[in-house]
């Protein structure tokens, strides 16, 4: 199937999933060339994600993202951000400390933009994972209260990569927690409007538990080939 097609299909997924809530869907795009971004982008996806902050740019320059919304969900280092805020990158999805929330209100405050961002979770508390725990939460998000140039409008999770079904959901579920109990405690600059979770093999575990922006990659652009050219 083409990429058009996948992502019609994927659409009939989130639509069933979310039993009339409105889903977005961000096409994890990494690896894929600007042709095949467009693809997505012509097909109607909301937004696309990238990881890499290089990457984002070489296919930014060549118009791939042009007509959707452009996110960054990678582990992002303090000195790239200045490639991020105020170069169209509606949502920064990937924020997991107080530094990086300073460097981004620096350099929004320097451009004179508002950069939305969410705070990454780890949820499963993964050794390997960035993100932060839901302990220190409160801490990033006091933080991010202080600053000028950015808004927090949600969370970012990205759990274990499960092969059993529903393997995900308890921690879908604890996210879901998170996401209202800060939404009901009114930090300033925060706004809890999006919860992103969900991916090719567990989108609709995630729905179900209440994400209302998956990040969708394979199931769009067909299996990544790691071993080819990057
Ligand atoms: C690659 C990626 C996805 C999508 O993964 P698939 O399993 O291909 O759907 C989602 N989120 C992040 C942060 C990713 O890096």
């Amino acid at each position: 199937m083409g990429i058009a097609e996948n992502v019609a299909a994927v659409r009939a997924r989130i639509e069933a999933a979310a039993g009339g809530r409105r889903v977005l869907l961000v096409a994890a795009s990494k690896m894929n060339g600007a042709d095949r971004v467009r693809e997505a982008v012509a097909a109607g996806v909301d937004a696309c994600g990238e990881n890499r902050v290089q990457e984002l740019v070489e296919k930014r320059a060549a118009g791939a993202y042009e007509g959707a919304g452009l996110h960054f969900i990678g582990h992002l280092q303090r000195n790239k951000v200045k490639y991020l805020v105020g170069g169209g990158v509606g949502l920064i999805e990937s924020v997991d400390s107080v530094e990086l929330l300073g460097d981004i209100s620096a350099r929004a405050q320097r451009l004179g933009v508002v950069q939305d961002v969410l705070l990454e979770v780890n949820i499963a508390g993964e050794l390997s994972k960035s993100g932060v725990s839901p302990e220190r939460l409160p801490e990033l998000l006091d933080f991010a209260a202080a600053q000028e140039g950015l808004r927090v409008r949600g969370l970012m999770a990205i759990p274990p990569i499960s092969v059993i079904p529903g393997a995900n959901r308890p921690y879908f579920a604890r996210m879901y927690e998170l996401f209202v109990d800060i939404g009901g405690k009114k930090y300033d600059n925060t706004s809890m409007d999006f919860l992103s979770m969900g991916m090719s093999g567990d989108f609709e575990d995630a729905i179900a538990e209440g994400a209302n922006m998956v990040r969708v990659g394979s199931a769009i652009f067909g299996a990544r080939d790691y071993g080819a050219g990057r």
